[in-house]
């Protein structure tokens, strides 16, 4: 895609936690002894009984078991909190930035404390058990953080689901998971707009059941409250107890359900356990980000993805951090947002998507070049491929060429990050997650199943367990077996194509489902993507595989032009021609539709599997699209199919 490399600066190699060597033997060593490796950065945390196991796994698709320090027990919670108060009592735990700008707290973890406590009680005194599942509906607020950490105290299990989804998409999960307990707001605050969670709540209660639900208040606005069923948290809270004592917590019993995004299907509840998953989380965040004491650390994730599970709350608060958390969007009150806000709070490093680098590339670079960022290290990305046109942005503009990126490959299933380089070891590919991190074993296999040597094209598959990988689907293991590993038995199996190159860099191509076979040869979608977001006119583009007469398969391009292009014969033509230019006549479109907008999950991914049926001509069965931003993206794409 681009030879180009960036060499780790000089002052990260000379202050390098991992250095290239370092990475190279420890690499080795964890995936050659990985009980002997994951046994020593297991003492990160604390345990209350201490584990004589380490690993304990089987892949065998007739028996996937996978157990990591199974008969050692610790609270999750109290290593996120407790475990810090004798010397960090007062140091911030958490930023909170709201929505407007005006508004912002700085919580202590003594306060941490205090609040999860409180939380903990409450749920207690509504009968929630260990074990049991609590659904937690919140925007960006403290509460969020306070709920999740709250369950983790007392052994209960939780199920975060995005504040953005609709009734129809909450009671789904609330059904699933078999939860009585619903936590949620008054009203969510993002880009000026104000959400009615509890009506949302309301509305699923009536297709499903619960017996509590806890209502914050966020806006103060006016919400219906059934008695015996709603209650307000302040109320609440005042009636209980200020401390509360952690549970001891097996290492395999479970910490949270989380539903995946749903970009190919209906969403699955992986459900992720104690001991191993905060190992894995702490571990990488102090690795990956190169996280040291005193960092102002910011994830612009939401809680209701895994990334702000295992990057907002649970890596960063083990590790003692001090961790931002963000109300708002990129683009309210301004596109300058993101940017005001790393000066505002002395942000150390920034953690955040694609999607928000490529809409914020869209509005130009003066958004960006009039705030400092000066306290700005280090940069990273998640969620989707990065095209190398927006790597270099990110790296050129945001952090003033000073600052690496680490593009971290991983899922809602791996729990942690499993390729990314580590800053002061990697040499920098953009548009590469680069190399696996410690004990994590990709491969590249064919469809037949034999793995590919050297540089190669394929499907990425993980050939052993790491500590921080879903244990089950939630009240069906059989889903997560057939899932996982039927396709490529014996191994993890992702469902993304991936490249490797002669550097033994990983390149993830997209998911395999988006593969596209034109006349015998295979293009990821990535790629092609690329191609055109390196046009100067084009924002955002998306392209899927369509039946062809002649090809097989053809290759149709969705197109979103920068702010004031407009769309014409000729620049379809020019991009045709660019993309023959940048990879082969054999990549070059098809059909390009300019589009306003491309369908998108909540999360920020593009739902190529809607815009495949659009392609076929098929707007009969686009599928669930529940769990889409904005719908109506949909019709503009369907009123405005080119003919043929
Ligand atoms: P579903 O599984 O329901 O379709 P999803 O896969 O979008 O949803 P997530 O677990 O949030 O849900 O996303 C993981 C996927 O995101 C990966 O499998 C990969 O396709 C993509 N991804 C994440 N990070 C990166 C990255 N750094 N580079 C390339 N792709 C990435
Ligand atoms: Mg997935």
């Amino acid at each position: 895609m681009t030879d180009k490399i960036y060499a780790v600066p000089e002052a990260w190699r000379n202050e390098a936690r991992v250095d290239a060597e370092k990475y190279a033997e420890l690499y080795r060593r964890s995936v050659a002894d990985p009980d002997g490796f994951w046994g020593e950065q297991a003492q990160r945390i604390e345990w209350i009984a201490p584990f004589t196991r380490v690993k304990e796994v089987s892949f065998d698709t007739h028996n996937v078991a996978i157990e990591w320090f199974g008969d050692g027990s610790t609270n999750v919670a109290m290593n996120c909190i407790d475990r810090h108060l004798p010397h960090r009592a007062d140091q911030v735990a958490i930023i909170w930035e709201g929505d407007d700008p005006s508004l912002s707290r700085h919580i202590t973890y003594r306060e941490l404390h205090e609040q999860v406590c409180r939380f903990a009680n409450v749920l207690k005194a509504h009968g929630v058990r260990k074990g049991d599942r609590v659904t937690i509906y919140l925007p960006m607020i403290p509460e969020a953080a306070y709920a999740m950490l709250a369950c983790a105290r007392i052994g209960a299990v939780h199920s975060v689901v995005f504040g953005g989804f609709s009734p129809d998409a909450l009671a789904g999960r609330i059904e699933d998971a078999q939860s009585d307990v619903v936590i949620t707001a008054d009203e969510g605050v993002r880009g000026g707009r104000k959400s009615p969670l509890k009506d949302n709540v309301d509305a699923a209660l009536e297709k499903v059941s619960a017996k509590t639900v806890i209502v914050v208040t966020r806006t103060g606005a006016k919400v219906d409250m059934k008695p015996g069923r709603d209650f307000r948290y302040e109320d609440e809270a005042k009636k209980v107890p200020e401390d509360c004592p952690y549970a001891e917590v097996g290492a395999e019993d479970p910490l949270f359900i989380l539903y995946t995004s749903g970009s190919t299907g209906k969403p699955k509840g992986v459900l992720h356990t104690t001991g191993g998953y905060l190992v894995h989380a702490a571990l990488t965040h102090e690795l990956v980000f190169d996280y040291r004491e005193g960092d102002v650390y910011w994830c612009t994730a939401d809680v209701g993805w895994v990334t702000g599970h295992s990057y907002i709350v649970y890596g960063p608060l083990a590790n003692g951090a001090t961790t931002l958390m963000f109300e708002g969007v990129p683009n309210y009150p301004t596109v300058s947002r993101f940017w005001e806000v790393i000066d505002k709070h002395k942000v150390d490093i920034f953690y955040t998507a694609p999607t928000a680098i490529r809409a914020l590339m869209g509005a130009g670079e003066e958004p960006v070049k009039k705030t400092s960022r000066k306290s700005v290290r280090l940069l990273g990305s998640v969620g989707e491929p990065i095209n190398p046109e927006a790597w270099e942005w990110y790296h050129r503009v945001v952090g003033e060429g000073r600052c690496p990126i680490v593009d971290t490959w991983w899922q809602t299933e791996t729990g942690g990050i499993l390729i990314a380089p580590l800053p002061g070891a990697t040499a920098l590919k953009p548009g590469s997650a680069s190399k696996p991190f410690f004990g994590v074993q990709p491969e590249i296999v064919d469809a037949n199943g034999n793995v590919l040597e050297g540089a190669c094209e394929g499907n990425l598959v993980i050939a052993d367990s790491w500590p921080g990988q879903a244990r089950t689907v939630f009240g069906d293991h059989e889903r997560f077996v057939q899932t996982y590993f039927t396709a490529y038995p014996g191994k993890y199996f992702t469902g993304d194509g991936c490249r490797r190159d002669a550097d033994g860099y990983y390149w993830i191509t997209g998911r395999v489902d988006d593969v596209i076979n034109v006349s015998g040869h295979r293009l990821g979608t990535a790629e092609i993507e690329s191609a055109l977001v390196a046009h100067e006119k084009v924002a955002e583009a998306a392209v899927v595989g369509f039946p062809h007469a002649i090809k097989g398969q053809g290759i149709y391009a969705y197109v979103t032009l920068m702010g004031g292009v407009e769309p014409s014969e000729r620049l379809r033509k020019e991009l045709v021609d660019f993309v023959r230019k940048e990879i082969s006549a054999i990549a070059s479109p098809d059909v390009i539709q300019f589009a306003p907008g491309l369908p998108k999950t909540r999360s920020g991914k593009i739902m190529r599997r809607i815009l495949r049926k659009i392609a076929e001509n098929e707007f009969g069965a686009l599928g669930d699209t529940s769990t889409l931003a904005d719908p109506s993206v949909v019709d503009d794409l369907i009123k405005n199919r080119p003919a043929g």
